[in-house]
């Protein structure tokens, strides 16, 4: 009896990648999947042609290994497969093992071949292989809805065999774009901004501001919980937390309370950026949507985007609430989000800010406070904390030697 050979293959979109953009998007593919698993049993990610391949021959947790795909960015779509050397015995035997016990009405084979000169051609391998399972199974051929499709993928010195793909989240691998710095309250959008930045293969570092000690420290625990599920998706994570009360009380002695919020944003961004700089970060995202809230008009992004020296990513700003709403779900950031809180955004924040400032407005307003003194007074008070996805099993220790005294 054929001896099964399990494997994962991982596909990606090959159309996105161009030339010399290749090797990288590759590398740091590969060193995403092996940082995915690197707390189960030992895997080894191989590069095909075409293709990546995760060896998991003697590998005791299969399963575990394939669960992990669902959130490595730059997956088009992965299989739990079978290795089988390129000949059609080899082919057909695995094949009867997969289809054993199996009941399904109808099948088609679809078969690949990564390179052309294999001496069957697609058609003659699905021809034959399908003949050969029409022999073993009450089945029939449907080509437009099978109820089992069975892939074939040739490559010169092996073929893998499985039967069921998923899709996996695409986008590009986390790393292969650099780094960015999120803006990240304990709301619902900016997590699903920063989820977007890594889709597009950003690591992405979390700047936090919170209000203790005006304020209860729960935004702070829910930006942690935030960024304890995103790290899902980048394995490894810093949060800074921006002690920004203080910075509030002196905005609120000295700007009339229209202004506030544009003058608050505007330091976050100067804070963030400084954070960003020192930390290689080479641009800015918030969870910004057009009109949502009135920071968020024209005239007031123009007005924080002007104390910018870094581009400000606003992956939302044509997204509606809803649409960001069920992304938060499907992330997993939503219950996280709603749980109440008093951001920092709720302290000494006017019933009426300004919709429309204008540039003349927000430099006098500004012009009553030393700007370089709060900033720096927000980046030397930051504290850095880091996350790590998956958690590795704590490497096995002596147990303490017994030191009670002998009395
Ligand atoms: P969110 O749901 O992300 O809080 P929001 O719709 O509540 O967004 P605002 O409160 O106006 O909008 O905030 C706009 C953006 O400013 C946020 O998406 C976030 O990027 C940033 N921001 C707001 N408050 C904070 C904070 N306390 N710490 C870090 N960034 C913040
Ligand atoms: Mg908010």
């Amino acid at each position: 009896m054929a001896r099964l050979r399990p494997c994962i293959v991982v596909h990606y979109h090959e159309i996105s990648l161009k030339g010399g953009n290749r090797p990288l998007f590759l590398r740091h593919l590969s060193r995403n999947l092996a940082r995915a698993t690197a707390d189960l049993p030992p895997v080894t990610v191989v590069q095909r042609p075409g293709r990546i391949l995760l060896d998991l021959e003697h590998h005791e947790k299969p399963e575990a290994v394939l669960e992990r795909m669902a959130r490595v960015l730059g997956i088009a779509n992965y299989a739990l497969a079978w290795r089988v050397p390129s000949t059609l015995p080899a082919m057909k035997a695995v094949i009867a093992r997969l289809i054993e016990g199996r009941s399904f009405e109808s099948f088609r084979i679809t078969a690949r071949r990564a390179f052309k000169s294999y001496p069957l051609t697609s058609v003659e391998l699905n021809r034959e292989l399908g003949a050969f399972v029409l022999s073993r199974a009450r089945t029939r051929v449907d080509l437009e809805r099978p109820a089992l499709t069975i892939h074939v993928e040739v490559l010169p010195d092996e073929t893998f065999l499985y039967l069921d793909r998923q899709p996996g989240p695409g986008g590009l691998p986390v790393g292969a774009s650099g780094t960015v710095a999120a803006l990240l309250s304990g709301g619902i959008d900016s997590p699903v901004a920063a989820w977007r930045m890594m889709k597009r293969g950003c690591r992405v570092l979390f700047v936090h501001f919170h209000s203790v000690p005006y304020l209860p420290a729960t935004s702070q625990v829910k930006a942690r919980a935030l960024v304890d599920r995103l790290t899902e998706w980048q394995h490894h994570s810093r949060l800074f937390l921006v002690p920004f009360g203080e910075i509030q009380r002196e905005v609120v002695l000295s700007v009339p309370p229209p202004a506030r919020v544009v003058v608050y944003r505007r330091l976050m961004v100067r804070i963030a950026e400084a954070i960003a700089r020192a930390h290689g970060a080479l641009a800015l995202t918030t969870g910004e949507s057009l009109g949502q809230v009135a920071s968020q008009t024209l005239e007031n992004i123009a007005r924080i985007d002007e104390v910018a020296g870094l581009p400000v990513f606003r992956p939302l700003i044509g997204m509606d609430k809803l649409e960001i709403t069920e992304q938060a779900q499907r992330l997993g950031t939503f219950e996280i989000s709603i749980e109440p809180d008093a951001d920092c955004c709720t302290l000494f924040v006017p019933l009426h800010p300004a919709t429309r400032m204008t540039a003349d407005a927000i430099g006098a307003a500004e012009s009553r406070l030393d700007v370089a003194r709060l900033v720096q007074a927000g980046v030397d008070g930051a504290v850095t904390e880091t996350f790590d996805w998956p958690v590795m099993p704590m490497p096995k220790t002596e147990a303490p030697a017994d030191r009670s005294p002998s009395a």
